[in-house]
C-alpha cells in the first residue's frame, strides 16, 4: 500500500489523539487491548478514506428505546451499560478531535434474509421493531449519512456500508435468520403464536437464548467463526464466512491484507500490538472450550 507521506504523517499525529480505551468491546481492564487497537486502526482508515464509516453500538434497557442518549438516567443502568455509554461519548469527542462526523441512531432492523418458515407478516413486523440500543457512526464524507439512514430504515445492510465482503454479510444474515426460525418454532410449541405482540417481543429479546440444542449449536458455530476470524485475519472487524475461513485468497484475506499494510504504514507499534493482542484475545475467548483453547 502507498499513501502520500504528508497523509501518513498526519495519520501518525491523529493516532496520538485517540484514547487507549476506545471500543465498547474493550477488554482493557483485563490487559487485552485488541479491540481498542483495532478501533484505532479502523478510525484512521476512515480518516484516510480507505473505509467509508466506523461503527459501534450499545444495548440499553427497553425503556430507553426512543430516548435520546443525553436524556438517559444513568442511575438505572448496569455498570456494563454505563461503561458502554461512556465509551460512546468518548468516541464522539474523539471523532470531533479527528475532524470526523458523528451520528447516533436507533437500531431499526436486523439484517435477515427471506424465510418460508415464519409467516411473512410476522417477519415484516419483526423487521420494523426498533431494538433498544444505540448505534453510532463516524464518517467523513457527508454522502455517507444518506447511506447510514438507509441502514436505519432497513434498506441497506450494515456490512455493505462498512465494506465487509458480501459473502460474509450473507453468512451472518443466514445465521441470524436460522436463529429466528428456531426461536419461532420453539415459541409456537410452547405458547400461542396468534398473540402477535407477545410473539414479537419474544422474537426480539430471546433469539439467542432459546433452550434448544439447535440454538446452542448455531451459537457455538458463531463463536468458532469469531475465534477463527480473529486468529487468521486479526486486522478485519467483521466475522468471516466459512469459505473465507477455510480457503486462501478470499475477500476476507484480501481485506485483512489491506488493513495489515495500512497498520504497518501508520504505526509498526500498533501493527504488532494488534497481532499480539489477537493471540491473547483468542486464547482468552476459547480457554474454557471443551476442545481446549485455540492457540
Ligand atoms: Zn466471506
Amino acid at each position: 500500500m502507498e499513501l502520500p507521506s504528508r497523509l501518513v504523517g498526519r495519520l501518525k499525529e491523529d493516532l496520538e489523539l485517540i484514547p487507549n480505551e476506545i471500543s465498547t468491546h474493550s477488554n482493557h481492564h483485563i490487559g487485552i487491548n485488541f479491540y481498542d487497537d483495532l478501533s484505532k486502526l479502523h478510525l484512521l482508515a476512515v480518516k484516510a478514506g480507505i473505509k467509508r464509516a466506523y461503527f459501534d453500538s450499545v444495548k440499553l434497557p427497553s425503556i430507553y428505546q426512543y430516548v435520546p442518549l443525553t436524556s438517559i438516567d444513568s442511575t438505572t443502568l448496569t455498570d456494563d451499560t454505563k461503561f458502554k455509554i461512556m465509551m460512546l461519548k468518548r468516541a464522539q469527542t474523539t471523532a470531533e478531535r479527528l475532524g470526523l462526523k458523528f451520528y447516533v441512531s436507533n437500531i431499526s432492523r436486523l439484517d435477515f434474509v427471506d424465510t418460508d418458515s415464519i409467516p411473512k407478516e410476522i417477519v415484516e413486523q419483526h423487521a420494523r421493531i426498533v431494538i433498544p440500543a444505540k448505534e453510532f457512526w463516524i464518517y467523513s464524507d457527508e454522502q455517507v449519512l444518506d447511506e447510514i439512514r438507509k441502514v436505519e430504515q432497513g434498506k441497506m445492510r450494515h456490512g455493505d456500508l462498512l465494506g465487509y465482503p458480501s459473502c460474509c454479510v450473507d453468512w451472518l444474515s443466514q445465521v441470524k435468520t436460522l436463529l429466528l426460525e428456531l426461536c419461532y418454532e420453539y415459541y409456537c410449541k410452547e405458547q400461542d403464536p396468534t398473540k402477535t405482540e407477545k410473539l414479537l417481543k419474544f422474537l426480539t429479546e430471546n433469539v439467542e437464548q432459546v433452550p434448544r440444542d439447535e440454538v446452542a449449536e448455531v451459537n457455538r458455530k458463531i463463536s468458532i467463526h469469531v475465534a477463527m476470524t480473529c486468529q487468521k485475519f486479526p486486522f478485519v472487524v467483521h466475522h468471516a464466512c466459512g469459505n473465507c475461513i477455510d480457503h486462501q485468497e478470499t475477500p476476507t484475506s484480501q481485506l485483512n491484507t489491506t488493513y495489515r499494510s495500512f497498520a504497518k504504514l501508520i504505526s509498526p507499534g500498533l501493527y504488532s500490538s494488534i497481532i499480539k493482542g489477537a493471540r491473547k484475545y483468542v486464547y482468552n475467548y476459547t480457554k474454557d472450550w471443551p476442545s481446549g483453547p485455540i492457540q
